[in-house]
């Protein structure tokens, strides 16, 4: 057993926000009250931090199979705790990708043995190939959370259409990274800074929110439900929003690096402020915080992204892979450029890591209550951290190293188990 003191329970779902105690049991939480005593408990004194829901981050990249000098299930599992999570949802852009239910049986397997809890997406189209859709009920039946080709854009309309009268079909949703190749330069750096500074074409603001456009309205016609990965423009805000309001099902996440920083980090940081879609203008990033605020975006979602430190330090850095390690900084951020910054309550932030992530997707997670699971992160709101480069993570691909952030983790609870201690 195990006893929580003197901490400040925080729990979006019902609103609860107050010092209680709280009691853990063969993974369930058994008892939330002002005072709880219990013989024999391992006791944690939790005076002076938050008791939160452990955190549910809806899309990172594990790199199992296939590129794991990258990251790998275990890994990328320890970094989650480490952050804070207590259960993510992988990408299938993995090699080979989580196209059939042999690939994906082998990735559960591996996710089994972790003490988080590691779900998957599977793939939208064959290995990616943008034409043939993947056996969406067979996967699901295997154990696919739902479907994407995060990575890799859906080029043809006619597939996104079918994909999304399949999952609708079978009660699901498919999620889509929205950048038209057709409309766009070189991925991972924005067309201002592009132009300006590395005189190339850049990633286009266009074919992120008009590939957007489109598809929010296909949703809109099937009556199927879209999510939009990581939107990063101001204008896509605007088309989430119109979609919203016209009645399509559409809900959208953002990155915390997103409504963190600009384009400007790239000159200061290089290859490691490299992503897709990439970092964008100052008003960008007020438009993500706003539509935030306005419950437009309802989900934080990291796009953990870890790549090796070989291949992000390459000379030409047009040829470096995109992406960040993300799991251990996103909750800082978020308690730096959102809670600090007086944009959002902490409440909110941590609606947007746990209680809405999770609802997404039916997940049993995401929040605090007697008889629900004992998943719980305990974390210092105030504290200044300084990011250095050891992370759990095998990457250390962070453009936030060197930045002194709010916020530290303290304990991460999974199942009733500690799973990572500060
Ligand atoms: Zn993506």
């Amino acid at each position: 057993m195990l006893l929580i003191k003197n901490g400040r329970v925080m729990d979006p779902k019902s609103g609860l926000d107050q010092v209680c105690d709280v009691l853990v049991q063969d993974g369930k939480i058994i008892k939330i009250a002002p005072e709880v005593k219990e013989e024999g408990a391992e006791i944690i004194d939790a005076t002076g931090l938050v008791v939160a829901p452990g955190l549910v981050d809806i899309h990172v990249h594990f790199r199992e199979p296939g590129q794991t000098h990258k990251e790998d299930i275990h890994t990328g599992a320890l970094a989650a705790a480490a952050g804070g999570f207590t259960t993510v949802v992988m990408m299938a852009n993995t090699s080979p990708t989580i196209s059939d239910v042999e690939t994906l049986q082998e990735v559960l397997h591996s996710a089994a043995k972790e003490k988080i809890n590691v779900k998957t997406v599977a793939t939208i189209t064959k290995n990616f190939n943008g034409q043939d859709l993947t056996d969406f009920k067979a996967l699901l039946e295997a154990g696919a959370v739902g479907f994407s080709d995060d990575g890799i854009p859906l080029e043809s309309s006619k597939v996104v259409k079918e994909a999304m009268e399949e999952a609708k079909k079978l009660n699901t949703f498919i999620s889509l990274h929205e950048e038209d190749p057709g409309l766009n330069g070189i991925l991972g750096f924005n067309e201002n800074i592009a132009k300006e500074h590395f005189h190339i074409c850049g990633a286009t603001g266009v074919a992120e929110y008009a590939m957007m456009a489109r598809d929010v309205m296909i949703a809109y016609a099937t009556k199927a439900h879209v999510h939009i990965q990581h939107l990063s423009k101001e204008e896509s805000v605007k088309v989430v929003e119109f979609a919203q309001k016209l009645g399509a099902q559409v809900t959208a996440e953002v990155a915390p690096q997103h409504f963190s920083k600009t384009e400007a980090l790239l000159l200061t940081q290089g290859s490691n402020a490299k992503m897709n879609p990439p970092l964008r203008l100052e008003s960008d990033r007020r438009a993500v915080i706003e539509g935030l605020k306005s419950g437009v975006i309802t989900v934080i979602a990291t796009d953990h992204a870890p790549h090796h430190a070989d291949e992000k330090n390459v000379k030409d850095i047009t040829k470096a892979p995109s992406g960040m390690t993300g799991l251990e900084t996103s909750l800082s951020l978020g308690l730096t450029y959102l809670v600090e910054a007086e944009e959002l309550s902490l409440m909110e932030l941590l609606e947007k890591m746990t209680y809405n992530p999770a609802k997404l997707y039916n997940f049993e997670a995401g929040y605090l209550a007697e008889n629900g699971p004992a998943d719980i992160t305990i974390f210092d709101a105030k504290a200044d951290r300084l990011v250095d480069s050891h992370f759990a993570s095998k990457a250390t691909n962070s453009p936030f190293i060197g930045e002194t952030l709010k916020g530290q983790v303290k304990y991460t609870i999974c199942k009733g188990q500690i799973v990572y201690q500060n």
